[in-house]
């Protein structure tokens, strides 16, 4: 059964931004006869008892999942033995450079300012051997294109750089870009509803789901939150989590139901409303109760 998902990433609680564009991602499977699938990104910045509170929260909003949630720690070898038949076909480059190394560097033709400059890309044995000694080597992909065009549901053909992007880190990790691609695949997941935040690594993980012959999803990029000063909303804007509003006595699911437009009180009454063509497209502005701007 072909899946959405939604996938985050245990670095700490949920604000209702990020619920928000968990409950899109529900009303976008469960719509369109999709199973709904959850994962947790747990690679990177993992709290702990983080990951079960978000799912308590989600749970909490009402949204429901099938089968077991993945934890992405359990993947590491389908990440490792993806990376490995990359290098087998020559598709990748052994990388040394530092993050502030890649910075200074001039940035190679065609790409932003902080891409990949290609300074390792083409390093003789010797010296390979060499930077091999001083620290252990990122492993990065060696882009054939400069850009790809993905396909968004509601920003349309959407065409970006695609350089030289890690696939795994110097310290042996999988990197987000090749992990997304690997896990959604094996997940069965066929739509990817998230923040329009990713929209531009979007390309890297179209092309990449294309080198390893994968299906590339269907992707649906949803407006953030945003605080009133217009910047990403954050823990620090005051009280934004599930657990923080409701001790305010602020009902959060009326709260994201309202910022979408929806009259009925339950994701499951939303479904009956639901309709994409109708979906805000500007950013959600939210006023925490006990924002600096908004107290006393
Ligand atoms: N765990 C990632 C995040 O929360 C997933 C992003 C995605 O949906 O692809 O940023």
């Amino acid at each position: 059964m072909p899946a959405g998902r939604y996938a985050p990433s245990p670095s700490g609680d949920l604000h209702v931004g990020n619920l928000r564009t968990a409950v899109l991602a529900w009303l976008f499977a469960r719509s369109t006869g999709r199973d709904f699938v959850l994962r947790v990104d747990d690679l990177d910045r993992a709290r702990p008892g983080a990951a079960e509170r978000q799912l308590g929260d989600l749970a909490t909003l009402g949204l429901d999942w099938d089968g077991p949630v993945l934890w992405q720690s359990t993947r590491t070898d389908a990440h490792r033995d993806a990376i490995r038949s990359l290098v087998d076909a020559g598709r990748t480059f052994e990388c040394f450079c530092t993050r502030r190394e890649i910075l200074e560097a001039p940035a190679a033709p065609h790409h932003p300012p902080g891409s990949y400059p290609g300074t390792c890309r083409d390093l003789t044995p010797a010296e390979r051997e060499e930077r091999r000694r001083e620290r252990p080597a990122a492993i990065r992909l060696r882009s054939a294109v400069d850009t790809w065009t993905a396909h968004d549901l509601l920003h349309g053909a959407f065409t970006g750089p695609v350089d030289d992007l890690v696939l795994q880190r110097g310290d042996g990790v999988a990197a987000y870009n090749l992990t997304v691609v690997l896990d959604d695949a094996h997940q069965g997941v066929d739509q990817v509803v998230r923040g329009d935040d990713l929209l531009p690594s979007t390309p890297r993980q179209a092309h990449l789901a294309t080198l390893l012959d994968l299906p590339v999803p269907q992707y649906v990029h949803v407006p953030l939150a945003l605080n009133v000063e217009g910047a990403r909303l954050a823990k620090r804007d005051g009280a934004v989590t599930l657990a923080e509003l409701t001790a305010r006595g602020i009902d959060a699911l009326a709260l994201i139901g309202r910022s979408l437009g929806f009259t009925g009180a339950t994701p499951q009454e939303w479904l009956d409303e639901f309709d994409p063509a109708r979906l805000p497209r500007e950013p959600w502005i939210v006023v925490p109760p006990d924002a600096p701007n908004t107290a006393g």
